[in-house]
């Protein structure tokens, strides 16, 4: 198979747009898979499900249509559709966003997520954000990076889009308190958490722009 670049990191560190950088300017395809687990939380959210319903959770897994499709203009983000709908900006919502943890951390949910990454990973030439891609999802990625950035620093960025998403009444305390509630999830979860490969190069993205890690990347790819 064609090389695989993993991105792992916690919310809010800028894993998507560097992503995206880093597939524009080497040629590759991206995967965002927390969009796969925004997708479901969101199905989940639509249909009533209650969040701890693990059972229902599950079999709605087992007969999962998702189609993540990379945009033509790969600084653009992908287009996700889970059972035909396009929920693309629907999975970007506080609701969604606040509830994903809790079902990202259920059994069935991963192995369900697990097997449809793999498919993607058989040809290759892809560049991978999430949370368990250099430990779980392709242990075996030529290049695994751990991105990292100060709370207040990500709270601060995710203000920022925000408001260029024309919202406005922006807290920034409660930014860092949300951050701070899904990295706790997410890490302590019992099944792959989030968590730095032992062979993966941890780069401290505080003070440094977009641009500036993503030239790091590049750089340790072409090495
Ligand atoms: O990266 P993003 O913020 O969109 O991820 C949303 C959520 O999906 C994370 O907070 C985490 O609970 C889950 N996730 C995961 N494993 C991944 C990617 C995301 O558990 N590989």
């Amino acid at each position: 198979r064609k090389p695989i670049i993993a991105i792992d990191g916690p919310a809010g560190v800028g894993k998507s747009t560097v992503t995206r950088l880093v597939a524009l300017e080497l040629g590759l395809t991206y995967l965002d898979t927390g969009a796969m687990y925004r997708a479901l939380t969101w199905l989940v959210l639509q249909k009533g499900i209650p969040l701890d319903d693990e059972g229902a959770i599950a079999e709605l897994v087992s007969d999962l249509h998702l189609e993540l499709i990379p945009s033509v203009f790969p600084e653009q983000p992908m287009t996700i559709k889970i059972n035909g709908e396009d929920v693309t900006e629907a999975i970007r919502t506080p609701e969604v966003t606040k509830n994903v943890s809790v079902i990202s951390a259920q059994r069935y949910v991963r192995q369900g997520m697990l097997s449809q990454q793999h498919q993607y990973g058989k040809i290759g030439g892809i560049i991978v954000e999430g949370r368990d891609i250099g430990t779980k999802v392709f242990p075996d990625a030529e290049l695994k990076i751990f991105l990292t950035a100060s709370v207040q620093e990500r709270a601060k960025r995710r203000s920022k889009d925000l408001i260029a998403q024309g919202q406005t009444n922006i807290e920034l305390l409660q930014l860092e308190q949300d951050i701070g509630r899904r990295d706790y999830l997410d890490s302590h979860r019992a099944i792959s958490p989030l968590l730095k490969a032992p062979d993966a190069i941890a780069i401290d993205t505080d003070g440094l722009t977009i641009h500036q890690v993503t030239e790091k990347i590049v750089q340790l790819y072409r090495e």
